[in-house]
């Protein structure tokens, strides 16, 4: 009887097992002490009949260590290995992929060839990842997997590297792991990408600062973004020239010619709205350019003068990054 186990595209192709409840085959039922053996045999004997395809498998290890794989690639979608996985002093001549795979051990990339591309999109690796001396001749994706620890040497020459809603456990493996990823996107020129691993990496770098510091440098995420969007800028002068608008009107504070424009000058709701808007005005120009019809009076000439020296500043950095993407 064939194994019962439903693929992406078709059935598998194993013998199903006499004593398997769903009608699984070896490699799908799931090992236990008692198969381990068996189950790492079929799996090596597969590997050299050069079978590829290993969708759903439930394995003990995978040590492709020094063997050479033809063809298209290697497949472990959504596969579970119990125990590592070596790639050492391996080629292969397609793809690696361990898409949606679970991956309770280490994984180990030791002078491995890839000449595809190493795919770990959605997987869980639960142990840590090691890529020396490894070449990837095609993107490797780590997109949405969640991982342990990552450690990426130098050595190793990937074309394309992304990490897009991965999630790490170790902050300072992020932190490597998203400047490798945003120095291969520098160089393919694909600057948004860039810019989401440069983010992804400043914000690493801050959460591994020592307290105080670690919080200091909040508004430089959540407002400057570390100079990757320009809208946390606009949105946070809009808070700020429309709260001091309301500072102004609810303390009367600015006057035109002696004359007091705020909440205290108005009796009708068509005043209130009209003394509002005056200082909203107010707030917004001298956020700009300061043009003088309306002037601050008593306390509110310091509110007057934060403002003034925010906007400068909040437009210099606007300009800045608006600058540096999309003038370059
Ligand atoms: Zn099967």
């Amino acid at each position: 009887m064939k194994c019962k186990y439903e693929k992406l595209n078709g059935h598998c192709r194993r013998k199903a097992l006499d004593n398997s409840n769903r009608g699984y085959c070896l490699l799908h039922e799931g090992w236990n002490h008692k198969n381990e053996e068996e189950t790492k045999e079929e799996f090596y004997r597969e590997i050299e009949e050069g079978e590829t395809d290993f969708e759903g498998c439930i394995l003990p290890e995978v040590n492709l260590s020094g063997k050479k794989i033809d063809g298209f690639g290697i497949s472990f979608y959504k596969a579970t290995i119990k125990g590592d996985i070596y790639f050492n002093d391996a080629r292969i001549e397609g793809f690696v992929g361990f898409y949606g795979a679970t991956i309770e051990g280490n994984a180990w990339f030791s002078n491995t060839t890839i000449k595809g591309q190493l795919i770990f999109t959605w997987a869980i690796i639960k142990g840590l990842v090691l890529i020396v001396k490894t070449t990837v001749e095609e993107h490797a994706s780590f997109d949405g997997a969640t991982i342990k620890s990552i450690a990426v040497y130098p050595s190793t020459k990937f074309t394309a590297l992304t990490f897009k809603h991965a999630k790490f456990e170790d902050i300072r493996a992020e932190e490597n792991a998203c400047r490798m990823a945003k120095i291969t996107q520098e160089r393919l020129g694909n600057r948004a990408s860039a810019d989401y691993h440069l983010y992804r990496e400043k914000v690493a770098k801050r959460k591994q600062k020592r307290c105080i510091w670690r919080y200091l440098e909040l508004p430089i995420q959540y407002i400057f973004r570390y100079g990757t969007h320009w809208w946390g800028i606009l949105f946070t002068w809009f808070l700020v020239a429309f709260g001091s608008a309301f500072a102004y009107w609810f303390g009367n504070g600015i006057a035109m010619a002696n004359e007091i424009i705020g909440i205290s000058s108005s009796s009708s709701f068509f005043d209130f709205l009209y003394s509002f808007l005056n200082c909203l005005y107010f707030s917004s120009v001298i956020t700009t350019f300061g043009y003088g019809d309306f002037h601050p009076v008593g306390s509110f000439k310091l509110l007057a003068t934060f403002e003034a020296i925010f906007g400068t500043f909040m437009w210099a950095v606007f300009i800045a990054i608006f600058t540096r993407k999309y003038a370059r």
